[in-house]
């Protein structure tokens, strides 16, 4: 079927309205604010920046723990406190050792844990509140349009293509259909997330991968309300070991917010050898230490979610700049791992892009050569300097917690530099062993009161999508599934996945692969983590997904 569809032309096209993709609008639509008003050369306007968000608002997907660093809104709002929901400063922040019955405070918190002068906030309303000011630019957001496909022009991208809406599972059109729109741009600017769907593509098609491929952790979340007392409002506490084995990277954190609400959480790297290892399961159990447990005694469960975090740093940066494009915040690396902290480069990324790309639109060259303006602007930031320290730093843990401990220590004293340097490291999924035989563990149930399944977890993420609707997780061969992988992995899809999507399932003929995608909170881990890579996330009809109201 030949689809027409409607065609519209931007100057500047951003996919994904998260502190990056905002943040380079704001920037881009105030710098030609100040350019028209000072009487500079006509035919820029914040109408002519497009930006996409697949949510159905602005914030539904945004998920972090999350401690802001302010730095990066400073720039871009200086007078962020009168107006930003900042929720509460941080106020105190502790380092935890846990073993299985106790806990040991460092006497000193380590530096990357420290966290004064940072705000504890809801990054989904920090988000909804970035929208705020950059609709009132005249910049155009949409809401619920997916990018669903990259428009190959030069020798970079021409815009995006957004994803056919009212198709039925069959992909027959429904009464409702309406085809994507070509939207093309001179400029597209991706700032899709952790493994953008379309940033792969782009990556994939035009090799623009570093030195070491991205990796990747996974971060599960919940949101308590709990007895007041039990927290005190800006209290910030990560942990290290139980339950995590010492041969694995992760830890969680327990941040105070403000009304005696919580965020607790789990950081699992994306690298482990056990396919058949539940991260959900573990930061479950992870609730129930002592610590933990006291603090949400009586308290109830409010919100759930997972996303992965890209870990790789400086060197899993990908060449951020093609003909047409940029790449940006969680997309293109811009996150400090050993802090677990992106929000700031989030925004200082979307800032230098938006920096260079007035530059560009002033001239009317968007060519890669005038595009390489945006590295060169971030090797001269605070962007450099921080990501440079911990250049090796996630990478020191594939030899284990205590050899990772070893090797940071090193690299802090001497720059980031340490015993090895660039310290190289292959993509999480080659980590896997086979299972030889191995039976399927048992599944956690939880107790429903401190701990949870993951459907009763994903009940509570809002997550909704139209059933009626091409499966947005294609598998590229289901025989891979039922004959191979069930054999030498267990299939991991049915474990690490924390939405409980994915379900091998006994048919007359055998095993079947069963995506229950209604449930996917968008989290991209089975993109990551698939032995065989043969699973690709692609976006749904927009405005499905999580609802991360308030996380
Ligand atoms: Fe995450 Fe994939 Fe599961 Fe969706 S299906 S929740 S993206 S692992």
């Amino acid at each position: 079927m030949t689809v027409q569809r409607e065609q519209l032309e931007a100057d500047v096209l951003i996919v994904g309205a998260g502190p990056a993709g905002l943040s380079c609008a704001l920037h881009l639509a105030n710098r030609i604010k100040k350019h028209t008003e000072a009487g500079g050369k006509p035919g820029l306007s914040a109408e002519n920046i497009y930006v996409l968000e697949k949510g159905r608002e602005i914030g539904a997907h945004q998920l972090s723990g999350a401690i802001m660093n302010p730095q990066g809104l400073a720039e871009l709002v200086p007078d962020f406190e009168k107006s930003a929901p900042l929720d509460t400063p941080v106020t105190d922040d502790a380092a935890l050792f846990f073993t299985q019955g106790s806990s040991f405070r460092f006497p000193i918190t380590p530096p990357p844990f420290q966290n004064k002068g940072n705000y504890v906030v809801s990054l989904n309303k920090m988000v909804k509140w970035l929208g705020g000011l950059v609709e009132n630019t005249g910049v155009n957001l949409f809401t619920q349009f997916g990018g669903a496909q990259l428009i190959y022009e030069r020798d970079g991208i021409g815009g995006v293509i957004t994803e056919d809406k009212g198709v039925d599972k069959n992909g027959k059109p429904k009464d409702n259909y309406t085809p994507g729109y070509e939207l093309r741009a001179k400029v597209t600017v991706l700032a899709e997330g952790p493994r953008g769907s379309l940033t792969k593509q782009l990556v994939e098609k035009k090799k623009l991968d570093n030195i070491n491929p991205q990796i990747y952790s996974i971060g599960i979340k919940e949101l308590w309300d709990v007895q007041p007392g039990h927290i005190q409002p800006g209290y910030v506490a990560h942990t290290l070991g139980w339950p995590v084995p010492t041969d694995m990277y992760g830890g969680g954190w327990i941040y105070g917010l403000s009304n005696n609400r919580l965020s607790i959480g789990l950081v699992i790297g994306l690298e482990y050898a056990n396919p058949q290892f539940d991260p959900h399961e573990m930061f479950q159990k992870w609730k129930t230490h002592p610590f933990v447990k006291k603090i949400l005694e009586s308290g109830k469960l409010v919100r759930y979610g997972a996303k992965t975090i890209p870990a790789g740093g400086w060197y899993s940066m990908p060449r951020n700049y093609v003909d047409g494009g940029l790449i940006i915040g969680d997309s293109g690396s811009f996150l400090d791992s050993q802090k677990l902290k992106g929000i700031h480069m989030a925004i200082k990324s979307g800032m230098l892009a938006a920096d260079t790309i007035f530059e560009a639109l002033k001239t009317g060259d968007t060519s890669a050569k005038t595009l390489s303006a945006f590295p060169a602007k971030v090797e001269q930031s605070y962007i450099k300097r921080e990501l440079w320290a911990v250049r090796n730093f996630h990478q020191s843990f594939q030899y284990g917690l205590y050899g990772g401990l070893f090797h940071a220590g090193l690299q802090f004293i001497s720059g980031g530099r340490g015993l090895i340097d660039p310290m190289q490291v292959h993509a999480g999924h080659l980590a896997y062993k086979k299972i030889n035989g191995r039976p399927a563990p048992e599944r956690f149930k939880g107790d429903g009161k401190l701990t949870f399944d993951r459907l009763t977890d994903v009940y509570h993420s809002g997550t909704r999508h139209e059933e009626d609707q091409p499966c947005h997780l294609v598998v590229r061969d289901l025989n891979v599934c039922a004959t191979k992988c069930v054999v030498e992995y267990g299939n991991p899809c049915q474990y690490f996945c924390p939405a409980a999507v994915y379900e091998m399932a006994k048919e007359k003929d055998g095993l079947k692969l069963k995506i229950n995608a209604a449930n996917c909170v968008h989290c991209k881990t089975c993109d990551i983590a698939d032995p065989y890579q043969i699973i690709d996330w692609v976006v749904p009809e927009g405005g499905g997904g999580p609802n991360y109201e308030g996380m």
